[in-house]
């Protein structure tokens, strides 16, 4: 068993993990991620893909939350403009909630005086939204700004790279079995590769555990007693709708039957809805929605549209995942904060080991940062940079797209869909592209993504296997119209160019087919579910 010695240790490749990992290889320090499956495969995948302060924490009084959600929002609308979009919220409140029209208007000034400023207008999108409302509800419509991160797989890959420039060392499928401890003190991992069952064991000065909602199962394999458990899994699942005619363009945050948070978001061509809250202490890996979750947002979604006739054949998939939110026995899933919180496991006999407890996408960035400060590392806050408009990201997206689809040989759909997911590094795989006619191809009939990007997936963003390339770096298997032929030709195309055996090909698409199956449930087994 080989044995290497690094700084920091990261456990668990979500967005938490890559981003501490990201943030400590800046800071100068020798840095390896380890991760199960692949990837940003946890619960990143699995949420709603919405950057924003969180509106409904300022009911509870989270206000330093809030501002520092805000404030991460912005950041990564500027650094990440091509991935992180404003999107405008429609927030629709049926008569007898518990707020009044002043109380919510005093709310979004809140809000938005937190954010970016005022709110911009929404050109007859309330008026749209209240003729598609059920009228007998008399709903009361407001506006707001926010964010949405269609791809938070796309942010991890562009962090795992930042991370992977600064020296770090990163291993996907790769499984922590175990963290050492002598004299008190965390001194390493032993880990086994799923690939091919090779194990190491690797020396750390810093263990960090940012399992997610794995955090306690790790802490049990390192033998790491905790006074009580860190994490109180929350499962939320989601349906993903085909746009029924007259869905608005933009978000709509609303209320469930029962007065829960309720979203419909355009997303990924479709219309996603959720989340539910329904505590969850099973693998985290293997969760998905109940069917009672499922009639929920179905109802819930029938109530505020019934006007737009929605039936089971509009519900394309359906997913869950597992929030990692900090233990609170007896308190209401909804009650519990937000917040996150750095474990320092010196008491619990592992001094040098830190457990990533809750947190969101929006805030991961600056998890990361307080967690290398906890390490020793100056990590100071960056400056806030203006973050571009839609229009501005509309004319960049256009300009550079015309220009790249002739000097490549490709269609400007094509060029565009580069710039949309892979920013600064769609110039390489471009000409990547220019140069070999094999990867100017389309990954299927139907999308205008190509094979270059899954092969620059392979050789810089650490995708191993067909899975990690159509789920998570190139993820066009999350699209409306993907069906088994799209996944036999990606796999074809995408194999001749990496030199895969017919063989190995077939046993790439027989795991892809299995992974995603498990985590994208298709509407046909939604529909069955319900009728039986
Ligand atoms: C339904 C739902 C909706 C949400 N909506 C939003 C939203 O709209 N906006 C927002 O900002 N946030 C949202 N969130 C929260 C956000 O998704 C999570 O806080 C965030 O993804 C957590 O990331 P993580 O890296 O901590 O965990 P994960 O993404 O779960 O990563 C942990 C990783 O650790 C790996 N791992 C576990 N055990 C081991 C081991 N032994 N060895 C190696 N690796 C291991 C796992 O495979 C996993 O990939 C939502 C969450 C859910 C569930």
């Amino acid at each position: 068993m080989t044995s290497e010695r690094f700084d920091v240790v990261v456990i668990g490749g979500g967005i938490n993990g890559v981003a501490i990992a990201r943030a400590c290889a800046r800071g100068g320090k020798r840095v390896l991620i380890l991760e199960q499956n692949d990837f940003a495969s946890g619960t990143t995948s699995r949420s709603t893909r919405i950057i924003h302060g969180g509106l409904r924490y300022l009911e509870h009084g989270e206000l330093g939350l809030v501002r520092e959600a805000l404030r991460e929002r912005e950041r990564l609308r500027a650094e990440h403009s091509h991935l992180v979009r404003p999107l405008k919220f429609l927030l629709a409140l049926g008569a007898g909630g518990n707020h009044s029209a002043l109380a919510v208007r005093a709310g979004l000034w809140l809000y938005a005086t937190l954010g970016a400023g005022r709110p911009s207008a929404v050109d007859g999108e309330l008026d749209r939204l209240e003729r598609l409302l059920d009228s007998a509800q008399r709903w009361s419509v407001f506006h707001y700004d926010d964010a949405q991160c269609e791809f938070p797989e796309r942010l991890v890959a562009e962090w795992l790279c930042d991370a992977l420039a600064h020296g770090a060392d990163a291993r996907n499928h790769t499984r922590v079995l175990e963290v050492e401890t002598r004299d008190g003190r965390a001194t390493g991992v032993r880990a086994r590769s799923l690939l091919d069952a090779s194990e190491f064991r690797a020396r750390a000065d810093w263990i960090v555990n940012a399992s997610g909602p794995w955090v306690d199962r790790v802490c049990a394999a390192a033998s790491v007693r905790t006074r009580s458990p860190l994490i109180g899994g929350v499962r939320g699942s989601h349906l993903v709708l085909r746009r029924f005619p007259g869905a608005p363009a933009s978000a709509v945050y609303s209320e469930a039957v029962d007065g829960r948070p309720f979203f419909l978001l355009p997303w990924n061509g479709q219309l996603l809805a959720g989340a539910t809250e329904v505590r969850d202490h099973a693998d985290p890996g293997k969760t998905e929605p109940g069917a009672g979750e499922i009639e929920y947002l179905f109802a819930s979604l029938n109530r505020l549209f019934p006007g737009a006739h929605l039936s089971w054949n509009d519900v394309q998939a359906t997913f869950a995942g597992v929030r990692p939110l900090p233990y609170a026995p007896g308190e209401k899933p909804s009650a519990i904060s937000r917040r996150h919180f750095l474990h320092d496991h010196s008491d619990d006999g592992a001094a040098g080991m830190i457990s990533v407890i809750g947190g969101k996408l929006t805030t991961a960035a600056a998890i990361a940062r307080e967690c290398a400060r906890k390490i020793g590392i100056d990590a100071p806050e960056p400056a806030l940079a203006a973050a571009p408009s839609a229009q501005e990201i509309e004319a960049a997206l256009g300009g550079w797209s015309r220009a790249v689809a002739q000097r490549a040989h490709i269609a400007e759909a094509s060029a565009r869909a580069l710039a949309e997911w892979h920013g600064a590094g769609a110039a390489e795989i471009a000409h990547a592209a220019a140069m070999d006619e094999r990867q100017r191809a389309p990954l299927c009939e139907h999308s205008p993504h190509i094979v270059a990007e899954a092969v620059a997936a392979v050789r810089r963003e650490c995708a191993s296997t067909l899975a990690d390339i159509l789920l998570r770096r190139v993820p066009v298997a999350l699209g409306a119209c993907w069906t088994d032929q799209c996944s036999r030709t990606a796999a074809a195309r995408i194999g001749v160019v990496l030199g895969w055996s017919a063989a190995r090909a077939a046993r790439e698409r027989d795991a892809f087919e299995e992974e995603r199956a498990g985590f994208w449930k298709r509407a046909e087994a939604v529909a069955l579910q319900q009728r039986g």
